[in-house]
């Protein structure tokens, strides 16, 4: 299946410049979205996973579908003052300035096996912060997982030391 054919490109958004990745289409058809999820499950080739990460907010759909199919948790990585309970925070620098994730304390376990996904990497930035998050509280990252790859932005230049998979790249 080519997934670029429910991806659309959105010029100047969110801002001028910027040609946006709209994966909606894509979450609106059960079929290409079930095919997804096959595609993500393969690439892990049966290795064990007890827990998927997702980060806010795009990341959360495909996180907890491979979650349910992995028969693994779900962890949700979110901007600040989201998470209710006690949290550890990573701050990251974007493009003009800084920003900051959050995890809950407890969502792993020190030796659990994660899988981490988000719907697009880009400059690496986001995906780096959640790796930090993950290894401080003992989590082993088994790979990392992408809708898309903006591969000209280099993001997987900071993340190196891991298994990194994209279904597509640009
Ligand atoms: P990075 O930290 O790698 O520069 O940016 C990745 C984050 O920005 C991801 O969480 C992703 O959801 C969001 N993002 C950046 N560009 C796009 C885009 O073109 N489309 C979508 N859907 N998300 C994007």
């Amino acid at each position: 299946m080519d997934i670029t054919q429910y991806i659309r490109d959105i010029k100047d958004f969110p801002k001028e410049g910027v040609v946006f990745k709209d994966i909606t289409p894509l979450l609106l058809s059960p079929t290409a979205t079930r095919q997804v999820v096959k595609e993500f499950i393969l690439m892990l080739k049966d290795q064990k996973i007890d827990k998927v990460v997702g980060m806010e907010s795009r990341g959360f759909f495909f996180a907890t579908l491979l979650a349910q199919e992995l028969n693994a948790g779900f962890i949700p990585v979110r901007k600040p003052n989201k998470l209710p309970h006690t949290k550890i925070q990573e701050k990251y620098e974007l493009e003009y300035g800084f920003d900051t994730l959050e995890m809950h304390s407890d969502a792993i376990a020190p030796g659990d096996k994660i899988l981490i996904h988000d719907d697009v990497l880009a400059t690496g930035g986001t995906a780096e912060a959640v790796c930090k998050l993950v290894e401080r509280l003992g989590g082993e990252i088994v790979q990392l997982n992408f809708l898309m790859e903006l591969g000209f932005l280099n993001g997987r230049n900071k993340l190196r030391s891991y298994d990194v998979r994209s279904l597509v790249t640009y």
